[in-house]
């Protein structure tokens, strides 16, 4: 598991950006297709946008269609933390960087074989990182 960052909200407001802030400390939305990474393809590694921890690959990343950036699976488990979330009358799996806590979206059991799952993330909660 990776090393955990703790900072107060107070804290995380200083260093991030008031929309990123909103989305991943206040568990925000970003309108679908109005983020910078749904439609990108570029070879590479998403980061968490808030601690930089390596959470998925372009490898995993296909086009959902929702309008936000969809992967198969993060690098490997450890990187996300999942936690029901039943606010919105909805019953849904939100997933939190394990590194820091912040917020990233949902994950879904609607995606490509073979894990059969959706990440469904907020272009705003990451980072990208291109392959050199
Ligand atoms: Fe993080």
């Amino acid at each position: 598991m990776p090393e955990k960052i703790e900072k107060s909200e107070e804290e995380w407001k200083q260093i991030l950006s008031r929309d990123k802030f909103l989305v991943l400390r206040k568990k925000g939305t970003e309108p679908a297709f109005t983020g910078k990474y749904h439609n990108h393809k570029e070879k590479g590694t998403y980061l968490c946008g808030a601690c930089g921890q390596e959470l998925f690959s372009s490898d995993d990343k296909f086009d959902s269609g929702t309008g936000w950036p969809s992967f198969s699976k993060p690098i490997s488990e450890d990187r996300v933390v999942r936690q029901e979330d039943n606010s919105y009358f909805m019953k849904r799996t939100e997933v939190l960087c394990s590194r820091c806590g912040s917020h990233l979206g949902h994950v879904f059991d609607d995606g490509p074989k073979p894990t059969g799952e959706r990440f469904c993330m907020n272009s705003i909660s990451l980072d990208f990182k291109k392959e050199d």
